[in-house]
């Protein structure tokens, strides 16, 4: 789960959206006419998936996975719980079908305070909630990253796990190859990883540079000391590529 920057949107479809939550208001049935609505805006919800889909760091991947398609437009806070979100542009997310309509549903727990427990990738950045091991599980670091990784299922996935796997052995070999040769690494060195689904690996990598714990992760100390050397330069890549 990688932070995305949420834009503005073009204001006709930001007005097709105040209008939708303005019919809702009145409503004497709020969760049952906003199912019926979201359903029958098709027009309303390709904009927006056209929109999510090029906000995306890895374009038209699922915002709380990153290894599937985004196919739908997903509710942060479920239509259930708070029906004049159904329209909300700050409550729309991209996602995999699995992740939106099996992982996720309805569920949206709460902290005894009443706080979302579910990251949202709009406003939380999961690598201060939880850590990609180098088997290609998470670990959870706060009570929010638990929550998040039970819910969405990242570590019941084994497809996802493999492909963290892969991802995270892909980074390490590449800052492997550039501590032995000491040389500077740029966007082009990354051209190998392009295929996997690495970005989330990438941004838990340089994450792990920042906080000190990649020896945790068994990566050896001349590639901790060469990645600890180009943070700044693994950070600039990291917004540069967009792989
Ligand atoms: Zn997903």
């Amino acid at each position: 789960m990688i932070p995305f920057a949420r834009q503005p949107l073009p204001a006709e479809l930001s007005a097709t959206l105040a209008a939708r939550t303005a019919q809702l208001r009145s409503s004497t049935d709020r969760y049952g006419d906003a199912r019926k609505a979201w359903t029958s805006a098709g027009s309303t919800r390709r904009g927006l998936k056209r929109h999510l889909s090029t906000a995306c760091i890895r374009p038209a991947f699922c915002m709380y996975c990153h290894e599937s398609r985004g196919t739908d437009v997903d509710h942060y806070e479920p239509i259930k719980r708070d029906p004049l979100r159904t329209f909300d542009w700050h409550n729309h997310l991209l996602a995999c079908s699995y992740c939106n309509q099996q992982a996720k549903q309805e569920v949206f727990p709460l902290d005894p305070a009443g706080r979302p427990l579910l990251l949202d990738p709009a406003s939380d950045d999961a690598a201060d909630h939880m850590t990609l091991a180098s088997t290609g599980e998470f670990i959870d670091l706060t009570p929010r990253g638990a929550e998040t990784i039970a819910v969405l299922g990242l570590n019941r996935r084994g497809e996802l796990v493999q492909a963290r796997y892969r991802s995270w052995r892909g980074v390490v070999r590449i800052f492997e190859q550039a501590a032995r040769a000491e040389t500077v690494l740029s966007v082009d060195d990354l051209e190998d990883l392009r295929f996997l689904p690495v970005v989330d690996a990438f941004h838990h990598f340089a994450h792990d540079i920042a906080t000190g714990r990649l020896p945790l992760k068994g990566v050896r100390a001349g590639i901790v000391s060469y990645a600890q050397r180009n943070l700044t330069l693994i950070r600039a890549l990291f917004s540069a590529c967009r792989l």
